[in-house]
């Protein structure tokens, strides 16, 4: 154990210093060595805790005294931690009731919870900011890869001036309604007999502090109105009416609570060629007579750009081709894989044809083999009645 150094040494104030000297020493320890404004600092963490037991001791008149009498020697076993046992977190916390006022520190101050036990002072109420909703146009190119897009937004952000307290001197006070509990008690007769009901104090919005010289930018509140660019992250894999939920990024919160969330509404822009079918895409493709019935290669417009596929002799319409992975992801965590983008192929029939084009074909009109036999009829009927099943 490191050697202890002089109670009014800590403090730095002299053997004859007042109450109120001792007061207001300690507090600008406080607010200098608090782990809030330190974290993960181990050395101010101690000098925080060194200070507590200073002024823990000074502020008594009684200990104060056995304190000049007898020194450390004299704390034993009195006040429960002169012997060397530190105090606790916990203690030092509710000792700032005497000094920036009960609970003043329950909503302002997030860092508290790691210390264990100040956190879960109360039920007091915690303010949440609110939500925002925001529409988001993405393309299949975008939806195919995710995106991430930025946003300038108007919200609510922490005032800056009074960093989100409300106060225009970080002062705060008890609530004198619930005694910085943030809630009231009502006592109602009901048919059950005599019942106590709990509400939320309204002095004070349940928070158990108020601010008596409120922030003058934000009047009070430790928001004030602002913009900001949020950068919005898409997943791979959305669909038009999903909503993406970027949690934090919403309204900042009335005296640094908890901030709101931004709604994200997914909106599709339709693509040119391109039809969704969920994980699929579909593509109708329209083949010119010669090709469909001598086969050739034809051009399928697909997200990453045009593919070239080739196309069998004698390939009839209605025909569909399945292009392996090109289509869609699936959103995180809903399935596998990539969908496939199915061609739809329909053949072209010219309305108006040269004489050129008109004579070649009347040399085909008799050519027997154009004429489609028992087989192909059969096959069309069948193909028709499919339909209909
Ligand atoms: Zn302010
Ligand atoms: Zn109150």
């Amino acid at each position: 154990m490191a050697e202890k150094r002089d109670y009014y040494e800590v403090l730095g104030v002299s053997k004859t210093a007042s109450d109120a000297e001792i007061k207001a020493a300690y507090k600008k320890m406080a607010i200098k060595y608090h782990p809030d404004r330190n974290p993960g600092n181990k050395e101010a963490e101690e000098k925080f805790k060194e200070a507590a037991e200073a002024y823990d001791v000074l502020r008594d008149p009684e200990k104060r005294q056995r304190y000049d009498q007898f020194g450390f020697a004299g704390m034993n076993g009195q006040g429960g931690f002169g012997g060397g046992a530190s105090m606790s977190m916990d203690d030092i916390f509710s000792m700032f009731g005497d000094i920036f006022g009960g609970g003043s520190f329950g909503g302002g101050f997030g860092g508290f919870s790691g210390f264990g036990g100040f956190g879960g002072g109360g039920g007091k109420h915690v303010e949440k900011g609110a939500d925002l909703r925001l529409k988001v146009r993405v393309n299949l190119k975008e939806v195919a890869s995710g995106v991430t897009k930025k946003f300038k937004i108007n919200k609510y952000v922490t005032c800056p001036h009074c960093q989100g307290s409300g106060s225009e001197d970080g002062k705060k006070e008890t609530c004198s309604k619930c005694k910085g509990s943030g809630v009231t008690y009502r006592n109602v007769n009901t048919m059950f007999g005599h019942m106590q009901t709990q509400t939320q104090c309204d002095a004070c919005g349940g928070t158990g502090s108020v601010i008596r010289n409120k922030c003058k930018h934000c009047a009070g509140t430790g928001i004030v109105k602002g913009e900001e660019i949020v950068e919005i992250k898409i997943p791979a894999g959305v669909q038009e009416g999903m909503v993406v939920n970027e949690k934090g990024k919403g309204n900042a919160a009335r005296w640094n609570g908890v901030p709101g969330d931004i709604h994200v509404y997914i909106e599709e822009e339709p693509h040119p060629e391109l039809l969704r079918d969920g994980q699929n895409l579909q593509y109708q493709l329209l083949l010119d007579v010669p090709t469909a019935i001598l086969g050739g290669s034809a051009e399928v417009p697909t997200i990453d750009g045009k593919v070239k596929i080739k196309i069998e002799p004698g390939t009839q319409p209605g025909k569909t081709m399945r292009l392996r992975g090109k289509g869609l992801p699936v959103v995180q965590g809903y399935g596998y894989g990539t969908g496939d983008l199915i061609v739809q192929i329909g053949v072209y029939i010219p309305e108006n044809l040269s004489r050129e084009e008109k004579e070649a074909f009347e040399k085909l009109r008799t050519s027997e083999n154009m004429k489609p036999g028992a087989t192909a009829k059969s096959n069309f009927f069948n193909k028709f009645k499919k339909m209909f099943e």
